[in-house]
């Protein structure tokens, strides 16, 4: 039997739990977990050629340019673990890097076979990035609902007084939300105009999340 590359985007918001939930479609429907940030940071540890060029912004605060991250896709795309598929994490985030993306799994004789989109409310969203409290002096991260700290506002490891990171404020999260909102909703329409694309309350607990989201990937592998 010939079984053809399953090509999964999974897409939502900040604190949508994609990371977690990429790793574990990954390890079930045996495909490639593609994050690009991990790609980034593996490059740039390697110290290949790309990860030199893509450091060269980072360290001035920029944007790593569409075609260098491209480019380090095509490598992975290429490899033999990609044969049956891959989970692309929080990739693409743009048109433009959607349209690069079909044009890489073109190449290939293949096609994004379904987009999940993880639906966390922003309410929700605040209140799970929102909660974070961190130490300034050791680095140790805490969350007020989820792993509180033993002494209220103190680090457990190091007792100084925890902090909320101007990146946890909820303006701050809700500022990243509404950016991250417009850059996603071309790419929502793009994949619901394919017929790929499927809505996914990303609600609940993280087992739930992942039984629903499995359905998902399954639908999309019998298209
Ligand atoms: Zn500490």
């Amino acid at each position: 039997m010939v079984t053809r590359a399953l090509d999964v985007v999974l897409l939502g918001p900040p604190g949508a739990g994609k990371g977690t939930q990429a790793k574990r479609v990954a390890a079930t429907f045996n495909l490639l977990h593609i994050s690009t940030g991990d790609l980034l940071r593996e490059e740039v540890g390697k110290g290949t050629e790309l990860g030199g060029l893509a450091a060269s912004y980072m360290q001035k605060g920029e944007l790593v340019p569409d075609d260098l991250v491209a480019k380090m896709l095509v490598t992975r795309l290429h490899s033999q673990q990609s044969l049956a598929g891959c989970v692309f994490d929080g990739y693409p985030r743009t048109r433009v890097q959607a349209d690069l993306l079909d044009g890489l799994l073109a190449e290939l004789g293949r096609r994004v076979d379904v987009a999940v989109y993880l639906d966390v409310p922003d309410d929700e969203v605040v209140a799970r990035l929102g909660g974070r409290r961190s130490c300034p002096s050791c680095g140790a991260v805490y969350h007020v609902l989820t792993q509180p700290p033993a002494r209220d506002m103190w680090c457990d490891v190091c007792g100084s007084a925890l902090v909320v990171r101007e990146d946890d404020r909820e303006e701050v999260i809700r500022q990243r939300l509404s950016v991250y909102r417009a850059h996603t909703e071309p790419l929502l329409e793009l994949y619901e105009a394919r017929g790929v694309l499927k809505r996914v309350p990303g609600q609940g607990a993280p087992e739930e999340v992942f039984a629903r989201l499995a359905d998902a990937v399954r639908g999309g592998s019998q298209r």
